[in-house]
């Protein structure tokens, strides 16, 4: 890969100086580059954000190089995860694969879970505090936040410490950690935009939404707030910077529509045909994967989230909308039959009588008529018998 898919800035005041066997690299605090958007090549483009070059024109394997060697010169982070049921394990995972130590404590207890898999549990939260964890990652159900975070003991923890979260809306645990936490913590909230199910088969071009609330510019929160967002981009992630405010707005109108859909659909109790279509497969696949997150999530994302009440209303109009279209093109036709005697296509005169049979009885006209909007009122409707 040549080096024209990466842009250099000029070095500024290098840090300190690395060399390869071709190269001599500034490594830089105070110079980001701009990564030329390349995918497939995310993670070495934002690992080289910490690089200046001093020759624009060197390689990215040459990069690689220094990147694990600056990779190598940083202690891993130690991340205490809050809440360690479905999600906690699943993002536990991914941040145990980028080397860093995973601790946990949860209502349940995951100990076994945990020795198998290489990470740290602790049956209360004062003692996972007690061990001064560099991030406090929050991965509890939207509901049970608040309690959660009201109860860690903060006065146990580095002054300095970093709060993430993972929670499916954005508002509410922004402003719960700027009430509750003291000035020199540092605030990072983020959303994956995946879960267990779709983040199966790795992280790669998978949205990860973040805001950095309150960080240091400088110092070692600033670094350990970049080592943290990091995971996910060496992870492949598609890192998307926006305000919790953007987030919300734009998570009610499409995660919570889709959650609401996946609902509705699994209380048809659809299943699996011989003629499935395409779309008819996308919708099984849909209503499975909503079903298996808890329903304390998609109410968290409606209770929490100041848009969903208005998505779920233009949920129920769109809903109308296409229920009247129809009912009032049926409408259409009857009243064609009804008032102009037209028969419907393809229907058949009864031997017996000679007479049309494209009339639904009385009964019938009386129940489309009440499922429609249109103008033919129900009291003309239903005045009208069928000549059986
Ligand atoms: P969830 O039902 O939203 O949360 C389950 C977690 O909350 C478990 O760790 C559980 O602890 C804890 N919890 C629930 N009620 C509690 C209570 N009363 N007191 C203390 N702890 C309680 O399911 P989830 O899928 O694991 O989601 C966790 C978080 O990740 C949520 O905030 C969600 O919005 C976010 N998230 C989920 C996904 C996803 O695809 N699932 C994707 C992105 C973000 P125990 O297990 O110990 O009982």
């Amino acid at each position: 890969m040549a080096s024209s898919s990466l842009r250099f800035a000029q070095p500024t005041f290098p840090n300190s100086i690395l060399k390869t066997k071709t190269n001599t690299f500034f490594v830089s605090k105070s110079v980001f580059l701009t990564p030329v958007p390349n995918k497939g090549k995310a993670s070495n483009a934002h690992a080289i954000t910490k690089l200046a070059c001093v020759n624009k024109t060197t390689e990215i394997a040459a990069c690689n190089q220094i990147i694990g060697d600056v990779n190598s010169k940083l202690t891993p982070l130690r991340i205490g995860i809050i809440g360690f049921g479905n999600f906690g394990q699943f993002i536990a995972e991914g941040l145990r694969r980028q080397g860093h130590f995973v601790l946990a404590t949860s209502r349940s207890d995951y100990s076994e879970y945990c020795k198998q898999n290489g990470m740290q549990f602790f049956r209360n939260m004062d003692a996972l505090c007690e061990e001064q964890p560099d991030v406090i990652l929050v991965c509890s159900s939207i509901l049970s936040t608040e309690n959660i975070i009201r109860s860690i003991p903060i006065n146990k923890l580095k002054p300095d410490t970093i709060f993430a979260d993972v929670l499916s809306v954005k508002q509410f645990p922004r402003n719960l950690f700027l009430e509750i936490l003291p000035p020199g913590f540092g605030i990072v909230c983020t959303h994956p935009m995946f879960g267990p199910e779709s983040g199966k088969n790795g992280w790669n071009g998978l949205p990860f939404v973040f805001e950095k609330v309150r960080v240091t510019d400088t110092g070692a929160q600033a670094e350990k707030c970049t080592q943290f967002l990091d995971i996910f981009e060496q992870e492949g992630c598609r890192m998307v910077e926006m305000t919790c405010e953007e987030h919300d707005r734009h998570a009610a109108g499409s995660q919570f529509i889709t959650h609401t859909i996946g609902r509705i659909l699994s209380h048809l109790n659809l299943e699996s045909t011989p003629i499935n279509t395409k779309g008819y497969e996308t919708l099984l696949q849909l209503t499975e994967n909503t079903v298996s997150d808890s329903f304390d999530l998609y109410y968290g994302l409606f209770m929490y989230n100041v848009n969903a009440t208005e998505q779920m209303d233009n949920l129920d109009r769109a809903f109308e909308t296409v229920k009247q279209k129809l009912y009032s093109r049926l409408h259409d036709i009857l009243r064609k039959q009804i008032v102009e005697r037209v028969p419907m296509q393809g229907e058949l005169r009864t031997k017996s009588t000679n007479s049309l049979s494209y009339l639904p009885d009385g009964e019938s006209i009386k129940k489309l008529a009440s499922l429609s909007m249109s103008e033919i009122k129900l009291s003309e409707a239903v005045t009208v018998s069928s000549p059986r």
